[in-house]
């Protein structure tokens, strides 16, 4: 089992410039001495690589590229009401996809069979040429678009379990048959897409599957819609690989939604994960996006890296 992450991803802080922000360095300092007390549950950690402009670029034009390595260049600012780019973040940034791409490149290259990549910023709300809801590139995108594009990976399952709808990856894959993108969200809150009906369009009509749930819903619904809806589809795809984009802001104690699962519950969804990705014979690899109760965070990841690795 692998562990990525880098210490310049807790350099970025969106404090600087919009006060009170929920995502801020102590949330991967957080989990990264919660993990630290535990002996690492015995993953071995690798310090993330850059990603290259030209990896971000499987998916992002390299107008919007340039224009976040610009803007961190002369300082930064908020970009909009939720996001924010400092000095330090560009390399943050970087080292947050490079994570995800590194975690890729190990996993199918069959080093692991599991793989978590703890960076930050998040990805999955940033479209390809916009940054949104607190990320400049979407990681979970580029790492998926890499092992296509380069590791000889013909099919991508990407199953979003953050409470928010992953926008970003949704639009960047939704005209592609590659990869086949599942999304259980809460409805109703930001950014307002992933809508039942929304399957893709074009070649990719059918590749996109988007499972709203409504506030206050808990591990009942949220399990049943992945194991009836979720895991059929992807057995179905026949993935090569698996990657998770974990967010853990649908645990009951988070300040952003309304949903009610425990740390027990992602773990619960990491088993079936891992369970059903064994049969297709594909590894897993978990990227973080949201999670914003330091305390629900941390024990939601560290018992979805126990469920991913098959401990009890
Ligand atoms: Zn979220």
């Amino acid at each position: 089992m692998l562990f990525f992450s880098h210490p310049a991803c807790l350099e970025h802080d969106p404090r600087e410039g919009l006060y009170g922000h929920p995502e801020q360095p102590g949330r991967l300092r957080a989990i990264e001495g919660a993990l630290a007390a535990r002996d690492w549950l015995g993953w071995e950690r690798r310090e993330a690589p850059a990603a290259s402009e030209e990896e971000l670029e499987l998916v992002h034009p390299r107008e919007h590229v340039e224009g976040i390595r610009e803007l961190c260049r002369s300082g930064g600012g908020a970009i909009d009401g939720d996001t924010y780019a400092g000095a330090a973040s560009y390399e943050a940034a970087l080292r947050s996809a490079g994570a995800a791409c590194a975690m890729t490149r190990a996993l199918v290259a069959g080093e692991a069979q599991a793989g978590f990549a703890a960076g930050r910023p998040p990805g999955h709300h940033a479209e390809p040429s916009r940054a949104m809801g607190f990320c400049l590139f979407d990681n979970v995108a580029v790492a998926a678009a890499l092992a296509i594009a380069e590791l000889g990976v013909e099919r991508v399952f990407i199953l979003d379990w953050d409470v928010h709808h992953g926008n970003g990856t949704a639009e960047i894959f939704r005209r592609r048959a590659d990869v086949l993108f599942a999304s259980i969200h809460q409805g109703g809150i930001f950014p307002g897409t992933g809508a039942l009906g929304d399957a893709g369009s074009g070649p990719g009509e059918g590749f996109t599957l988007n499972l709203p749930v409504p506030a206050g819903s808990g591990e009942d619904v949220w399990l049943s819609l992945l194991e009836d809806r979720v895991l059929p589809a992807a057995a179905e795809f026949e993935p090569q690989l698996v990657l998770i984009s974990a967010g853990f802001d649908a645990h009951r104690d988070d300040p952003l939604a309304g949903c009610r699962l425990e740390a027990s519950s992602f773990a619960r969804m990491a088993g079936l994960v891992r369970t059903a990705a064994e049969d297709w014979g594909a590894p897993v690899g978990a990227v973080l996006e949201g999670g914003y109760n330091l305390e629900a965070l941390t024990d939601s990841v560290i018992a979805t890296m126990a469920a991913l690795a098959g401990d009890e």
